[in-house]
């Protein structure tokens, strides 16, 4: 009986699923009418439903007829987090959903503007079916053990009826643990599919290297939520001996991009988020250029979503991924805007440009790890943890330093006249709340 009754959850999730792997064999041509037809049925939902929306429009003197398609959309002002934070849940969900018990995903941590976001069962199923299209996509299976680091919530995200069917079940080892005991628990419990915070990750790798644990044998690594650079990325591969595939998430609307095997860009999940990359006045860039990330879900009707600024960096492309897919393509070169660093010339730099610059993977022996953090845009610190007591700190010193002082004005263009670096060494480094090890942070805003 109780099958009977749990049932249709765990056929929505497939049904959806099925759509979603049908889906990406379509053409571009029948993908844009899917999604235009998508996004019409959305905007003039949350046009009726919802107030915000509703005011918005009405505000912006635009009807939802007016959006037809990706480019109207451009006629619609962008919406931020600090915008949708002032309103009432009840301005904010449809009408349709305010007696519905909703689900509700708390995001910010890399922002620190803790969210609330409210999706109805529905919505879970969908954009579980959607996580899971990728994954499947890079080779993971029915019955594949899948052990995630995550954030202990998430634990309830594999249902009684996934286990009760043995099927997609994906073990949560909670972040907050520490690095042994983590360890510990994936050896145990011998995944085929590791997946969490990519910085996390790398974490385990370093600890696994160090305490010559050679238990782990994934088959397949999923990383996300972090920047991690190619040496890393190639680090973890080398250590647990398997491919590393990133995914890349607008907090708000989940997960909305990924790698497949072929690794030439990010596929967009472009029947379920529209992606747009726009400039500082609201433009959207050309492909190859970089713009931050304005979402509109597709999915979402409890609490929309429409033209929805992340304060994320991306860069769009025009290139055809040689898997033949025709979700289109994205690059992820640079993280959260908070993480850019900012300078008294104005010139902003990315996070990873400023770690290629830095070469501090050359000192792997000498350096553990390291943080930079700007201060002010007049001082840059670089935090040092060493890998022994005795490693030279001058030697770290004057060599960061000499690739700082000689890199940003080659590679970037920086004027350095008025900026002043410091190399501080240090025991450990904490942790945002959610487990995100961010390398570079800014405390000077480069999007206000
Ligand atoms: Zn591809």
């Amino acid at each position: 009986m109780l099958r009977v009754i749990l049932m249709p959850n765990l056929a929505r999730i497939s049904y959806y699923l099925f759509g979603a792997i049908r889906r990406l064999d379509l053409s571009r041509d029948k993908l844009e009418k899917y999604k235009n037809k998508q996004l019409r049925k959305v905007v003039k939902y949350a046009f009726e439903n919802v107030r915000f929306y509703h005011d918005l429009f009405k505000a912006s003197r635009v009807n939802a007829e007016d959006i037809r398609n990706t480019h109207d959309l451009n006629k619609l002002p962008i919406i931020r987090k600090k915008e949708m934070r002032q309103h009432d849940r009840d301005d904010l969900i449809s009408k349709d959903f305010k007696d519905q018990k909703l689900k509700s995903l708390t995001t910010g941590g890399s922002t620190g503007e803790p969210f609330s976001v409210y999706i109805c069962g529905k919505e879970d199923d969908w954009r579980k079916a959607i996580y899971l299209r990728a994954n499947i996509t890079c080779g993971q299976r029915l019955r594949d053990r899948w052990v995630a680091i995550d954030v202990a919530e998430r634990a309830i995200e594999t249902s009684f009826l996934n286990r009760l069917f043995g099927v997609f079940i994906r073990e949560v080892v909670p972040v907050t643990w520490d690095r042994h005991s983590q360890l510990q628990a994936i050896a145990r419990l011998s995944p085929d599919i590791l997946d969490g915070f990519s910085g996390v990750i790398w974490l385990l790798a370093k600890e696994a290297e160090a305490r010559n644990i050679e238990a782990i044998h994934p088959r397949i690594i999923f990383g996300t939520g972090d920047l991690i650079d190619k040496a890393s990325r190639n680090y973890l591969e080398k250590v647990f001996n398997a491919p590393y595939y990133d995914q890349f998430g607008c907090a708000e609307v989940d997960r909305t991009a990924w790698q497949c095997p072929e690794r030439l860009g990010y596929h967009i999940d472009e029947d379920s988020v529209i992606m747009q990359f726009v400039d500082k006045n609201g433009e959207e860039v050309a492909p190859g250029e970089r713009g931050e990330i304005v979402c509109t879900s597709l999915f979402n009707y409890a609490m929309p979503f429409i033209r929805y600024g992340t304060m994320d960096i991306g860069v769009p492309m025009d290139e055809e991924c040689p898997c033949g897919r025709k979700l289109p393509l994205m690059k992820v070169v640079e993280g959260r805007s908070n993480s850019f660093l900012v300078f008294p010339d104005g010139h902003v730099v990315a996070p990873m440009s400023f770690i290629e610059i830095l070469k501090a993977f050359t000192l792997a022996e000498e350096i553990d790890r390291y943080r930079v953090i700007q201060k002010t845009k007049n001082l840059i610190e670089v935090y040092v943890k060493k890998t022994k007591e005795d490693v030279d700190e001058e030697r770290i010193r004057s060599w960061l330093l000499a690739n700082i002082l000689e890199g940003l004005p080659k590679v970037e263009k920086v004027d350095l006249s008025k900026v002043t670096f410091e190399v501080k060494f240090v025991d450990e480094f904490p942790l945002s709340g959610r487990g995100k090890l961010n390398v570079v942070v800014s405390h000077v805003p480069a999007f206000s």
